[in-house]
């Protein structure tokens, strides 16, 4: 297969890509330097929804990264713009509490927006916000969320990536949720991470690049970061790092336009 011609901009993942496992993954800080110091526009975007964009750049930094915080675009901030242009003005957030911030201005109720399991207070929300949750998912939760769909809420998925490499193993992530909710109200989705192209759009914006191709997105995902990217318009680039698994590569049917053995192998 011919070499792609080479990007002008990055996209690139956070969780297994920029850091792994509570690190910067090696090499990873002085890649992002590297593109800063020679001129190359990038962004970091992320589906994860555990914490805000101010911590994530508390994070990024604590592992050796300089960023800023504008460079850094989350699923939940596509969200929040999501339901803004909707109209939407009150949402019930399956997210973790430390990433509600993110959310402002709309107005929140039920789901993790309630201090102490209290209950919910409030008008019925227009839509539910699905993000990771992790272990704080549970019976009731996915109830109430399922009770506002059937009473007409729509349902906004921040991701629905299968897994993520958590400690030494695939650990679910907000995907197998979503899936769940859409199977019992058999209503869809709207996805506003990735791998949306409006979110890709969105991250690209501002870059001064002429077009999704000009630009690489940079992930261990599969389907979000290389899939996604691609059907965007984008090269998919992926790392052997984080999630990376050589069967499911091989088994995915997924072609990345670069398998990098880490993102500190970027050609930059
Ligand atoms: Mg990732």
């Amino acid at each position: 297969m011919p070499e792609p011609p080479a990007p002008v901009a990055y996209l690139l993942d956070l969780d297994g890509t920029l850091y792994a496992g509570g690190a910067a993954v090696p090499g990873a800080p002085e890649t992002l330097a590297r593109l800063r110091h020679r001129g190359v526009p990038f962004r970091l975007v992320t589906n994860t929804t555990s914490r805000s964009r101010a911590m994530l750049v508390e994070r990024l930094r604590g592992y050796g990264f300089a960023v800023e915080p504008e460079e850094i675009f989350t699923a939940t901030l596509a969200g929040a713009a999501f339901a803004r242009e909707a109209g939407i003005r009150t949402v019930a957030p399956y997210l973790p509490a430390p990433a509600l911030e993110d959310l402002s201005p709309l107005e929140l109720v039920g789901g993790s927006s309630r201090v102490g399991g209290a209950p919910s207070e409030g008008g019925r929300p227009e839509a539910v916000i699905l993000g990771d949750l992790g272990e704080t998912w549970n019976y009731a939760l996915l109830q109430e969320a399922f009770d506002y769909v059937m009473g007409g809420a729509a349902i906004i998925a921040l991701s629905r990536d299968r897994y993520w490499q958590r400690g030494g193993r695939l650990a679910l992530d907000a995907g197998p949720f979503v899936a769940a909710l859409e199977y019992a109200t058999g209503k869809a989705a709207t996805v506003a991470g990735k791998p949306s192209p409006a979110f890709y759009a969105a991250a690209l914006a501002g870059l001064g690049v002429s077009g999704p191709a000009a630009a690489a997105m940079v992930g261990d995902d599969l389907w979000s970061d290389v899939e996604g990217a691609q059907r965007a318009g984008l090269q998919g680039w992926l790392v052997r790092t984080g999630k990376f698994r050589e069967e499911t590569l091989r088994d995915s049917g997924i072609t990345p336009d670069r398998v990098l053995s880490s993102v500190a192998e970027l050609p930059a």
